[in-house]
């Protein structure tokens, strides 16, 4: 039976799908997955997650095609990202087996959640893994709960495809040099907060961070990869606070395929100046264009789109990227599995 939802205006917000699916870990071992249609958990209040963070998570999406068949994207990557970020706060990894069975069956059993082709929306996914053992030292914890949700979800940006502004934030960090910038947990989140919300009441979509250490290069673009365009040469961040984005991947492998060059380095400010087109990515907007960007030290406004339109290369790379998501234009790299 199909949900009473209109796909046409769904947004970002939780919407109670049909079934969960959660797998407990325990004396060194992960254990069998579990269905459940509660979408609470029980949960000591003294688990490590609470205190001190000791919490990952993954963001992907399903794709419901022209075909009526469902796809997702590169999950491998996303498993892997995964083990890492769970490393990276002392949390034993999810096996790519586990982590796959996870999130198929919870979108198989979601499936009439899954928006029909051609509205614009998906079926967000989002992996959980969590400290459940009552421990008040700063421990790791023993046991742990591994679960994975899904809602249907509308374009990231409600206006659609369109450019936003950004504005550099100097004032607040997201991570450390040598923090957890590089791993998906939610203590960045926490921590990029005041940012964006300093942006937001400027006016602006979303900050856009410098690198922690010296502040002269671009790192994080809000909850998004930076990118630009200088000439035929895609540009991104490279640092060590940064999130490594799939997307923003993809976009590298894309851009080689279609002839266009990639460099991952170092972003002076300045250069901010040098480029045609701008953007941020991620699995939530794909890519959001970058009207201008801000910079209240300096006062001087870098402009990416003077029409309200976005770029030549963001649109063909948008179009291109998201095609082979909806399985609209063949896939040559292998990223889309078909959940049946
Ligand atoms: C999840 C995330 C991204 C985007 O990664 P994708 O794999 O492209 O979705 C970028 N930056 C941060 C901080 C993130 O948490």
């Amino acid at each position: 039976m199909e949900p009473n939802i209109d796909w046409k205006n769904l947004s970002f917000n939780y919407i109670k799908t049909d079934y969960n699916v959660r797998v407990h870990y325990k004396d060194g071992q992960w254990g069998k997955l579990e269905v459940t249609s509660w979408d609470y958990i029980p949960l000591h209040m003294a688990a490590t997650s609470l205190h001190y963070g000791q919490e990952a998570f993954e963001g992907m999406k399903a794709y419901r095609g022209k075909d009526g068949k469902v796809r997702i994207f590169r999950w491998q990557e996303n498993a892997k990202r995964f083990r890492n970020s769970a490393k990276g706060i002392l949390m034993p990894e999810v096996p790519e087996e586990l982590f796959h069975e996870a999130v198929t069956t919870a979108v198989r059993l979601n499936e009439r959640f899954v928006p029909p082709y051609g509205t614009g929306a998906s079926l967000y996914i989002r992996p959980l893994l969590i400290g459940i053992s009552p421990i008040v030292g700063v421990h790791p914890s023993h046991e742990y709960l591994f679960l994975v949700f899904v809602l249907p979800v509308g374009p990231y940006f409600k206006g659609g495809f369109k450019p936003q502004d950004f504005m550099i934030i100097r004032k607040y960090d997201r991570a450390a040099p040598l923090g957890t910038g590089n791993i998906k947990v939610g203590g960045n989140y926490a921590a990029g907060l005041r940012a964006t919300e300093m942006a937001q009441s400027k006016g602006y979509a979303n900050a856009l961070f410098l690198d922690p250490k010296e502040k002269k290069y671009i790192d994080e673009a809000g909850p998004a990869n930076f990118f630009a365009i200088k000439g035929d040469t895609y540009v991104t961040p490279k640092s060590q606070s940064i999130l490594p984005s799939i997307t923003n991947n993809s976009l590298q492998q894309l851009c080689k395929h279609l002839g266009y060059k990639v460099e991952q380095r170092p972003i002076p400010v300045e250069e901010l100046a040098e480029f045609t087109e701008a953007g941020a990515c991620g699995t939530a907007a794909v890519i959001t264009p970058i009207g201008k960007i801000f910079d209240e030290e300096t006062n001087k406004t870098y402009i990416y789109s003077k029409d309200g339109k976005p770029g030549k290369i963001t649109t063909e790379l948008y179009n291109t990227l998201t095609g082979i998501q909806w399985g609209d234009i063949e896939d040559p790299f292998g990223w889309v599995e078909i959940v049946d």
